[in-house]
C-alpha cells in the first residue's frame, strides 16, 4: 500500500489551533498503514481512502479535544492523566489522542479480543508507550475495582445511544472526571432523554460542541459530561442491558 495521508496543516491550525509535529505526522502515517494492513485480519474500518481516513478517523477523533486547544481554554477543562477509550474498535478516538497527547496514558477497551490483540501489536510497532489494552465488555470493566472510578477522561464514539455510552463511561470515571461522547446529529429530544440518564448516573452535561467536518461538511457533536457524584453501584447494569434498555 503506497497511499499516503494528507498533512492538512492549515486545516488543523484553523479548526483546532494545533498542528502535528513531524514525528506525530509520521505516527499518523504509520497508524494509517497499520490499520489498512490490520483490516485484512480483523474487520476494523470501512474508511480506507487517505482523505476520508484523515477526516473521519484522525480529525474527528481529535476534534473531541478542541477545548484543550482553544486559545483560552474553558474554566471547566479537567486536568487529564488517565484516559479510557470505550469500544475503541480500530483504535478511534484513542490512538490519535495517544499520539497527539503523549503525556496522557490511554487505555483502549473493546469487547472483541481480536481487535485488542491487533491494537497491542500496532502500538508496539508505533512505539506508543502511553497505551494499555483491555479486551473486556465496558459493563464488566465498570464493575472491576481495577478500573471502576480510575480514569480522568473517558471517550466513546459510535458505540450506541448517548445514554448507553454514559452508562459505560461514568462508572469508570473518578469523581470530577469527564466523558466525551461523540455524536453525529444531536436533537432536543435526545438531550431530554440523556439528561434523565445523567441524573441517574451522577453526571452533568457541561458543554456541547458542534461543528462540520472540514472536508465533507458532515455534522458532528461532542457532549462533555462531568461526573459530579459517585455512580450508584447498581450501574453499569449487567452485560447487554445498557444497550438493550438505554436509561
Ligand atoms: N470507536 C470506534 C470508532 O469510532 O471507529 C469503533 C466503533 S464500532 C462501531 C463499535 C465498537 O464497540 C466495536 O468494536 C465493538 O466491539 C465495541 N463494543 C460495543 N459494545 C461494547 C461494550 N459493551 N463493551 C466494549 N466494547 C463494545
Amino acid at each position: 500500500m503506497t497511499e499516503t495521508l494528507p498533512v492538512n496543516g492549515e486545516i488543523w491550525q484553523r479548526t483546532l489551533h494545533w498542528q502535528p509535529s513531524e514525528t506525530q505526522q509520521a505516527s499518523f502515517g504509520r497508524l494509517y498503514q497499520g490499520v489498512l494492513a490490520g483490516n485484512r485480519q480483523a474487520n476494523l474500518t470501512r474508511i480506507t481512502e487517505p482523505d476520508e481516513f484523515w477526516e473521519k478517523h484522525l480529525w474527528d477523533s481529535l476534534s473531541g479535544l478542541a477545548p484543550w486547544y482553544e486559545p483560552q481554554p474553558p474554566d471547566w477543562l479537567p486536568t487529564v492523566k488517565s484516559v479510557i477509550d470505550i469500544g475503541t474498535g480500530g483504535g478511534f478516538p484513542g490512538l490519535p489522542v495517544a499520539i497527539a497527547r503523549p503525556q496522557w496514558h490511554v487505555t483502549l477497551l473493546d469487547s472483541t479480543r481480536k481487535k485488542i490483540t491487533f491494537l497491542e501489536t500496532l502500538c508496539g510497532q508505533l512505539e506508543l508507550a502511553n497505551t494499555a489494552f483491555l479486551a473486556e465488555r465496558a459493563e464488566t470493566a465498570g464493575r472491576d475495582g481495577n478500573h471502576r472510578a480510575q480514569y480522568d477522561l473517558a471517550m466513546v464514539r459510535a458505540v450506541g445511544p448517548a445514554s448507553t455510552c454514559a452508562e459505560y463511561a461514568l462508572p469508570l470515571l473518578k469523581k470530577s472526571g469527564f466523558a466525551i461522547i461523540f455524536r453525529g446529529q444531536w436533537t432536543d429530544e435526545e438531550e431530554d432523554l440523556f439528561m434523565g440518564a445523567l441524573d441517574t448516573l451522577g453526571g452533568e452535561l457541561v458543554a456541547i460542541s458542534s461543528w462540520e467536518t472540514p472536508l465533507t461538511h458532515g455534522i458532528r457533536h461532542c457532549l462533555y459530561v462531568k461526573k459530579i457524584e459517585k455512580t450508584d453501584k447498581e450501574f453499569p447494569r449487567p452485560v447487554g442491558v445498557p444497550a438493550k434498555y438505554p436509561l
